[in-house]
């Protein structure tokens, strides 16, 4: 390890968290100052959509001010990542640049880009893993290739070996005394405008959420002293907070899946209940795994036989109609714009509710996946590169171990079953919150004086269904049918 006075640059980009985080203790390690770097970044990576905006701007503002309390200065950036790291190592006379590995095509690629161009030019460059439980090639199949299916998939990385302890801020970091100072860290941030401003459609996502390091571990804090152990028998209901609503912190980095992962572990909660919050944070790994092997995964489908799916036409007229009334929150079925409506306010919405409406537009309007991707991606403050992509893909049928496409979800019956009482639908579809349970999921099929009671007047105050779920299924399964027979990937 070098011993120069030299600053070494830390890179920040998934990571925006000090605990925990391999390339900051291996700069902390090295004995010199160090200095913080974020670009965001234009053009290498998948531009971030509105939400994951708003979020990024309250993390970077909390890492400037918790990275400031330790003397550390943060160079903040925008544009092309490789010019800017240039310009900070030219501003800093920095030797040695650090960072956490990412797992996109265009990450890896530039990373490797730019590992070699620094040590071409005799500037240290070492990378990390901080991530994920194990990274995606250490996980392989008997052959030795990528797992298609969860199950064995899971168990396999299981079998890796328990996944690192995780390690507490370092005590004692020196930080480089020349960088800018904590005010002009922030007027950085400012100038990159990542918050929406007219209009200021924000005020759902800043009731609902408190990014940054602190909120996130209040929350893993919150979740296994009081719902870890319920986790496998409540995770599944909407109008119940049982999971830890922690995918947003996780995907910016403000904590890190090892820390989730050996709370969980170290808990008194019973060992169903910890084995299967692990599935789920294995779900995560699993995404990543897909993306690490399938870059192109949020494009292209993973089973090649549905390239030729005779999907809706989203630029002509019944198409368009139907996915704005989804986008909305208007399509008449009752926990599809419940989900929709917790979207577009908070930034994120249930799992169980993500996998209705995903199935909903898929199914029952024939519309392609990618149309949803690209909706969560802009309306997520969870957006995330592996786990939006393969969770599309799993709902629409056409990804590694997906659901069936002949599996069509009934939205009635989903919503009765994972929302009995209503709780989710009345909060989120305020106008029906008079309807009495028996008919809440299904309002066309109540009498006229039940409406009457509950102040509801259909294609008035809530629209009559955009389709009929009967007609729309059978629609989808002859559709299915015009597919090959053969799975090329599956
Ligand atoms: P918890 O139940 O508390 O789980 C803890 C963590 O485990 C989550 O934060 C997440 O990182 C991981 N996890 C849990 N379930 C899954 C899963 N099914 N797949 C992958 N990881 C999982 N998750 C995202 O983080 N970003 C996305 O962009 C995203 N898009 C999705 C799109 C669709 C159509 C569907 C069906 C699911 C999507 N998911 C996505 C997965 C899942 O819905 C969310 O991770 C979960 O709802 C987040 O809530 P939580 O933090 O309370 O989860």
């Amino acid at each position: 390890m070098s011993r120069s006075n030299a600053p070494i640059l830390v890179w920040f980009r998934d990571d925006l968290r000090l605990d925990d985080n391999a390339a900051l203790l291996d700069a902390h390690r090295s004995g010199q100052p160090i200095v913080a770097f974020f670009c965001f970044e234009d053009g290498t990576e998948r531009s971030l959509g509105a939400a994951s905006r708003w979020w990024l701007h309250h993390s970077l503002a909390t890492l400037i001010d918790t990275l400031s309390v330790h003397g550390i200065p943060l160079i903040l950036k925008g544009g092309d990542a490789a010019v800017m790291l240039d310009a900070a190592i030219a501003e800093t006379g920095a030797d040695t640049i650090v960072w956490n590995r990412r797992y996109t095509a265009a990450g890896i690629e530039q990373d490797k880009r730019m590992k070699a161009d620094l040590l071409a030019r005799e500037i240290m460059a070492r990378s990390f893993s901080s991530h994920l439980l194990h990274e995606p090639w250490t996980v392989k199949t008997g052959q030795g290739g990528p797992f298609r299916v969860f199950t064995p998939f899971s168990r396999a990385a299981r079998a890796v070996g328990a996944p690192a302890m995780p390690v507490p801020v370092p005590t004692g970091m020196q930080g480089w005394d020349g960088g800018p100072d904590q005010g002009a860290a922030h007027e950085a941030l400012a100038a990159l405008n990542l918050r929406p401003t007219k209009p200021d459609w924000a005020g759902g996502l800043r009731d609902t959420w408190r990014p940054g390091p602190d909120g996130a571990a209040d929350r893993l804090a919150s979740f296994v002293d009081e719902k870890l152990n319920s986790y496998s028998d409540k995770r599944d209901m909407p109008g119940i907070e049982a999971t830890t609503r922690l995918s947003a912190h996780l995907r910016f980095g403000e904590i890190s899946i090892r820390q989730l992962w050996h709370a969980a572990e170290t808990s008194q909660a019973s060992s169903k209940a910890i084995f299967k919050f692990h599935q789920e944070l294995l779900w995560r790994e699993f995404s990543y795994h897909l993306l690490y092997h399938y870059p192109d995964l949020a494009e292209v489908n993973y089973q090649a036989k549905f390239d030729s799916f005779p999907w809706a036409d989203p630029s002509q007229t019944p198409a368009h109609a139907s996915l704005e009334a989804w986008q909305k929150g208007l399509t008449g079925y009752p926990i599809v714009d419940a989900g929709m409506r917790e979207l577009w306010h908070t930034g994120w919405m249930h799992n169980r509710v993500r996998m209705v409406v995903g199935s909903f537009l898929v199914k029952h309007l024939l519309i392609d996946w990618r149309e949803g991707e690209r909706w969560f991606w802009d309306t997520l403050v969870d957006a995330d590169p592996a786990n939006n992509a393969a969770s599309w893909q799993w709902v629409a049928g056409t990804g590694a171990d997906a659901a069936p496409y002949f599996r069509v979800f009934n939205p009635i019956l989903q919503g009765e079953k994972f929302d009995g009482d209503g709780a989710y639908t009345r909060r989120w579809v305020p106008e029906l919150a008079n309807m009495p349970e028996r008919f809440l999921h299904k309002p066309w099929q109540a009498p006229a004086n039940v409406l009457k009671n509950a102040g509801v007047r259909l294609g008035e105050t809530y629209p009559d269904p955009i389709v009929d779920h009967a007609l729309a299924r059978d629609r989808a399964l002859e559709a299915f049918k015009s597919l090959p027979k053969a799975a090329t990937a599956a």
